[in-house]
Formats: structure tokens, C-alpha cells, sequence
């Protein structure tokens, strides 16, 4: 793993060589926190003005691909990027529509059951504490505590740890103020990539990834050292090669490729 890897700005010469030559370039990003600044309620979250104004013409160049890969269900995603030329990727790439794929990860769609009756167990278990809610991603579920008060935060993790050893074919996974369950499938954010570089026809070196969260660094792992990655926060332990500073370095970022790549 990496450590403290170097601001972009710092290697535009070699971001430039290595983004500027591919014929066909895979601009793949995460969302929350990556493209769009994080709010206390999820469904507050918007995509800046700049990021979209820079991907909507990145996505409509014939030698670019722009791909965002979330764990927000595809649905949510699609409508909160308003961004139609792209390809989207919800529930960490279990779903993934655009670009010529039209996919759900059949594991996850039948272990939908499960997921109702854990839904159900999480809210019963967590009624009445103000500020913890639980989110249905159709293929995953996120319990979200962001606005919970300090005294409650030994209920989300009792409550999670109920949840985890009660129904043991979902995966837990913390995130940032967030524990989700994920259907135990092998599959993560650097699967969806890859099925996004095979559908697409690219290979590895051919992609950038930005993404903020634990979630993400399968990303950074799955471009093996061949595509550009980057880290957005201050996390000195990550598998990125290059960092962003935060929502607005992305969005500065991605004008510069847009000059880079478009003009
Ligand atoms: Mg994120």
C-alpha cells in the first residue's frame, strides 16, 4: 500500500502523458464525497455545477467514457447525476446500466429476502434513537448514523453486530458514518471495474479511478498499478497513486481533463 501519495497538481506532466495519449480513456469515479460534497442526509447530496458541467462534455467526446460507480442504488444514482451519456453503476456496481450493459448480479438480486427480513430486524432494533435511519438500496442496505446523537453510537454497533451474526449471508461493511450489508457475493467496487473495462473493451491502463472511502480502495487495487487512481482526503494509508484534497480538487480536476482531452 501506498503511502502519502503525491497531490495531482503536483504531476500534471505525468497525469498529462498518461491521460492525454490513450485513444480511449474510462473516466470512472464514486459519487458521495468523491464527485459530490457529503450532507448529513443522503438524499441532500448534489452534484456541483463544475464536475457536472466538466463530465457531461467529457462524456459526450467519442474518445472518452465516463462511468460513476456508487453505493447508492442505480435508480438514485442515475437521477442525482443527470448525466445520460454515462454509464452508472449502483449498490457498488451489483447493478450497472449504460455503455451497452444492462446487469444485476444474480447472487444479490436472490438473496433479496434476506435482505427484507434484515431491514425489518435494524429498524425494530434501532426505533425511536433519533438521527439513525435505515436506508433500502433494493440490493444492499445502509444504516446510516450520522446524526446520532454520542450516546446512542454503542446501539448502532450492538444493533449491527446483532444484525451480522442473525442473518449470515449478508456482508458487513463500514463506511463513513455508515454500516451497510451487502449480500455475500464476491463482489466489490474493483469487480464492478472490471466488468466495466470488459464491457467496455478497455483495458486497465485505460482507466482513472477517484474515490474517497474504504469501498473504493478495491477500485484502486483492481487497476493493479496500470491505471491512474486517486484518493480523495487526507488518508495517508491508501493503494491510490496520486490524492485530491476534497469535492472541489475533483471538480478542478476534471475541468483540466476536460481541457486535456476535449479542448
Ligand atoms: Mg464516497
Amino acid at each position: 500500500m501506498a503511502l502519502n501519495p503525491p497531490h495531482w497538481t503536483d504531476c500534471r506532466k505525468e497525469l498529462a502523458d498518461r491521460l492525454g495519449t490513450v485513444p480511449r480513456l474510462l473516466v470512472a469515479t464514486d459519487f458521495d464525497g468523491t464527485l459530490a460534497p457529503i450532507c448529513a442526509r443522503p438524499e441532500d447530496v448534489r452534484l456541483p455545477a463544475e464536475a457536472h458541467t466538466a463530465l457531461t462534455a467529457l462524456a459526450a467526446h467519442p474518445g472518452v467514457r465516463v462511468a460513476v460507480l456508487s453505493g447508492r442504488n442505480l435508480a438514485d444514482l442515475i437521477r442525482r447525476t443527470d448525466l445520460p451519456r454515462a454509464v452508472h453503476a449502483g449498490n457498488h456496481g451489483l447493478e450497472i446500466q449504460g455503455g451497452g450493459m444492462d446487469y444485476v448480479q444474480p447472487q444479490a438480486l436472490a438473496a433479496r429476502p434476506v435482505l427484507d427480513a434484515a431491514i425489518l430486524f435494524l429498524r425494530e432494533a434501532l426505533q425511536g434513537l433519533p438521527g439513525i435511519f435505515i436506508e433500502d438500496k433494493g440490493l444492499t442496505l445502509s444504516m446510516h448514523y450520522r446524526l446520532a446523537e454520542p450516546a446512542n453510537l454503542s446501539h448502532v454497533e450492538t444493533a449491527a453486530m446483532a444484525c451480522a451474526a442473525r442473518f449470515s449471508t449478508l456482508k458487513r461493511h463500514c463506511g463513513k458514518m455508515v454500516v451497510e450489508f451487502r449480500p455475500d457475493v464476491p463482489w466489490d467496487k474493483g469487480y464492478a471495474l472490471k466488468r466495466l473495462l470488459k464491457g467496455l473493451g478497455l483495458p486497465a491502463a485505460a482507466a482513472l479511478y477517484m474515490g474517497d472511502d474504504t469501498t473504493d480502495e478495491d477500485a484502486f487495487a483492481a487497476l493493479n498499478g496500470l491505471g491512474t487512481s486517486f484518493h480523495v482526503g487526507q488518508d495517508p494509508q491508501t493503494r491510490a497513486r496520486f490524492r485530491m484534497h476534497d469535492t472541489y480538487d475533483t471538480a478542478e480536476f476534471l475541468q483540466w481533463l476536460r481541457k486535456l482531452r476535449v479542448g
